[in-house]
């Protein structure tokens, strides 16, 4: 029995790496032929339900022995929908344009929706063209990008607070401004206010030197239904900034306004971040956005290029998301620049001229890799020691992370067989080229390694 156990422990931890739900799942126990995973809350229960239980089983029906069902267990030990009873409850927004008569006294003490003039004021920081329209959907979004619907769909009702974290450019400004796009779509009263931190510590600041701090609180917490606040972890060590922030926060919540938050880091690595805010960012949907994998940049690539008629052939195209890993700004602010200096020379876009005008910015990707950064990146993604890459056991679960390796070696510093056999213990070259080859092929039809090879260059390339 224990083998097996740990056998679906392992493989279940394992399937918690992919990108598409990084994190999201756990292994609990199992019981009476059942694995029983952990997730944080319903959301993503349902999310994975939807989505991916087919896939879930599949990979349990791999495992010889009798037939293993698969079961959630929801964590949820945060006050989430304490004022939600049984999903009938209408959130702030409903209640104030539906007009409904049984309002509660809270919610009816509020100001009246402001008229056309001031309602401008509210949305002067939300950008049409960042809209869920816009943006494109991969592996590495697609949590948040289902995370952030499902709170625009339902402000209040869903999950409070949404907060998305994740590495610069990766789209957290854009999703959020999505959200207030979407919002305000489906109701045009809403009041939006999306703040970045430093903005709203600027404000705060501003307001407490000119005694204005009753129309910081007027503005911030009664002429609010939803509250975007973008680059959050800027307010950790402010402490006046924190402390108003907090009350802020726990006066929406209390009237079910949405609130969105987005940072660089989960609520729990903020520096300087009150425990009490922190407990409260956690109370809803935490969500990460991973970096996107080539598909989705070639995609998003496309996307922009369509969208600013600039002619982009499928070769520039994977010749950018290929060199660009990362950051989507970057590809973004590339594709700009090539564009800008290839019609100012009258030039067509081809991947050489991409090369020659890029080669600054691409050159210092190639350099900073070594092997040894390979090697390391790779053991720690697969969890298994740097010396057991490098040795010579044979068995399955270290064979093809060291394959892997070897792969990723030839491909970024295009080191020669021998060279690279030498790294890893001293194998033989033919050693080194089958590796290599048999990830080549296997990449070609086999989608889950695809996506660990993907994530794995791109947390080595930054
Ligand atoms: P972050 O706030 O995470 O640093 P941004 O939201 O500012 O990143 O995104 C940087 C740029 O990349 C923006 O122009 C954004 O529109 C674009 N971008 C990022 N992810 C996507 C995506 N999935 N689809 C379309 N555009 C994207
Ligand atoms: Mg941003």
């Amino acid at each position: 029995m224990l083998p097996k156990l740990e056998f679906l422990k392992k493989k279940i931890d394992f399937l918690a790496t992919r990108p598409a739900w990084a994190g999201q799942v756990k292994f609990h126990s199992f019981e009476n032929d059942e694995v029983i995973v952990l997730v944080r809350n319903r959301f993503v229960r349902d999310w994975i339900k939807e989505n991916f239980l087919p896939e879930l089983e599949a990979e349990l029906a791999t495992i010889p022995g009798s037939p293993i069902g698969i079961a959630f267990k929801v964590e949820e030990s945060h006050p989430v929908s304490k004022s939600i009873p049984n999903g009938t409850a209408q959130s702030a927004l409903d209640l104030k344009f539906e007009e409904k008569p049984q309002v509660t006294p809270q919610v009816s003490q509020r100001p009246l929706p402001p008229s056309e003039v001031q309602r401008g004021l509210f949305h002067e920081n939300l950008k049409q063209k960042h809209s869920f329209d816009n943006f494109v959907v991969g592996a590495g979004n697609q949590f948040c990008h289902a995370a952030a619907q499902a709170v625009a769909k339902m402000p209040g009702k869903s999950y409070n607070p949404l907060f998305i974290y994740g590495g610069v450019g990766l789209g957290k400004t854009h999703l959020l401004n999505a959200i207030g796009l979407e919002i305000l779509k489906r109701n045009p009263r809403a009041r939006i206010i999306m703040v970045t931190g430093e903005k709203f510590m600027n404000e705060l600041v501003h307001c407490i030197r000119f005694e204005k701090m009753a129309d910081f609180r007027k503005k911030y917490r009664d002429s609010c239904d939803v509250l975007l606040v973008d680059d959050v972890q800027f307010i950790g060590g402010k402490e006046r900034t924190q402390e108003e922030f907090f009350h802020t926060f726990n006066h929406l919540h209390d009237l079910q306004c949405q609130i969105v938050l987005t940072a660089d880091k989960p609520p729990r690595e903020i520096a300087g971040l009150e425990e009490r805010l922190r407990s409260r960012f956690e109370w809803g949907l935490i969500a990460d956005i991973q970096a996107h994998d080539l598909e989705t940049r070639m995609a998003i690539l496309k996307k922009k290029a369509d969208d600013d008629h600039i002619p982009l052939q499928d070769d520039v195209t994977y010749f950018l998301a290929q060199s660009i890993k990362s950051n989507v700004r970057e590809l973004e602010g590339s594709l700009i620049r090539v564009h800008a200096l290839a019609s100012l020379a009258g030039k067509e876009i081809s991947v050489d001229y991409t090369r020659d005008v890029l080669k600054d910015v691409l050159g210092s990707v190639d350099r900073v890799l070594t092997v040894e950064q390979i090697q390391k990146g790779v053991a720690e993604y697969y969890k298994i020691k740097l010396g057991d890459l490098t040795g010579k056991r044979r068995i399955k679960s270290l064979a093809l992370p060291r394959q892997i390796a070897m792969y990723l070696c030839r491909k970024h510093i295009k080191s020669s067989f021998p060279e690279i056999g030498e790294k890893f213990g001293g194998k033989d070259h033919t050693t080194v080229l089958h590796a290599c080859n048999k990830i080549q092929n296997a990449l070609q039809d086999d989608n889950r390694l695809k996506e660990q090879v993907t994530s794995l260059e791109s947390s080595l390339v930054h």
